[in-house]
């Protein structure tokens, strides 16, 4: 098969082991950067084009794309994306379906509507509403979480009441689009990544905060090690990717005292913490993914919203 990894670094360990497992398997490869890349919105020949270094143009053609786009190109990667869905060629995840899980209010709330079970979360506009999704979430401390967050970056635990408030009040005053989350506290720190292919749970591993850290991100100093699921936390993770609608996803999972709790369905999870982790073969499991779905057609979307 043809396949094109939408990708901004070829260099990343993502992308080089996915260059990697195609071209084992066989396949002809090619890295491309969806910033490089236009396109003519027309029903009759609908293309990508893509600027090569010497200046040159060419229409991309490929079976199948993967795409591994930056949470800080969304909007113009996902466009180009769907260019190549207009195009009618397979992609392992669909435009609509990463979009909705960049944005965490949207994510949470469709996951809600299918009753996956989540931290209590809550948002409002009005910085007259602070006090009421303070008592919304319980009170502190309290998890607030801007919904473009990504590492962990704009994860914040505000430990007393008048901290909660002061950081409401900041990002409210900043124009800030925010949510307020209930603190799973006996979570210690650790989440879940379950590595979703296909409607399988095909790796998973715990992550450990750094000492002194909340946020187990491996990106902040997390460790990470391999983890045997419970039936619960499987079934919980295979539901809130079919329900976001993405057939490769990065599920994370908060152990609570009320039961597993989804915190973010992540749209292109990093390979190196999980293949590291579980000696796992992860890319080549993707791609033997696509060269079984993609004969089916190309995806079609999933879901509402
Ligand atoms: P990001 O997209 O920036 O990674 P996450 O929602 O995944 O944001 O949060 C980052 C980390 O912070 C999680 O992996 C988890 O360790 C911790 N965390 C997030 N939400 C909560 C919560 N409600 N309670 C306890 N810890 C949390
Ligand atoms: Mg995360």
């Amino acid at each position: 098969m043809k396949i094109g990894i939408l990708s901004r670094n070829r260099k990343l360990y993502s992308t080089r082991r996915l260059v990697e497992a195609a071209e084992l398997r066989g396949h002809e490869v090619r890295v491309i950067d969806a910033l490089k890349c236009y396109m003519n919105i027309t029903a009759n020949e609908p293309n990508v084009y893509y600027q090569k270094s010497e200046g040159t143009v060419e229409a991309l053609r490929f079976d199948a794309v993967i795409p591994r786009i930056g949470a800080s190109i969304t909007a113009y990667g996902c466009a180009v994306l769907r260019q190549f869905e207009v195009a009618n060629v397979y992609s392992i995840n669909e435009s609509i379906a990463i979009t909705r899980s960049r944005d965490k209010l949207r994510a949470h709330q469709l996951l809600a509507r299918k009753g996956i079970g989540q931290p209590v979360t809550s948002y409002a506009h009005s910085a007259k509403a602070t006090n009421a999704i303070i008592e919304s979430v319980g009170g502190a401390p309290l998890i607030v979480k801007l919904t473009q967050s990504t590492q962990g970056n704009g994860v914040l635990l505000a430990e007393t009441k008048k901290a909660a408030e002061a950081l409401i009040n900041a990002f409210h005053g900043i124009g800030s689009d925010f949510l307020v989350q209930e603190f799973i506290k006996e979570a210690g720190g650790s989440d879940i990544r379950c590595f979703v292919v296909g409607g399988k749970v095909i790796a998973a591993m715990q992550r450990k905060a750094a000492k002194g850290e909340y946020r187990s991100n491996l990106h902040r100093g997390g460790t990470a090690e391999v983890i045997r699921l419970t039936p619960a936390e499987r079934s919980l993770a295979l539901n809130a990717a079919k329900v976001m609608g993405l057939d490769l996803a990065g599920v994370d999972i908060l152990r609570s005292s009320h039961g597993p709790l989804v915190i973010e369905v992540n749209s292109s999870p990093g390979l190196e913490g999980i293949e590291t982790a579980t000696g796992i073969d992860v890319a080549g499991k993707i791609i033997e993914y696509i060269e079984k779905d993609s004969k089916l057609g190309p995806n079609k979307p999933v879901g509402k919203g």
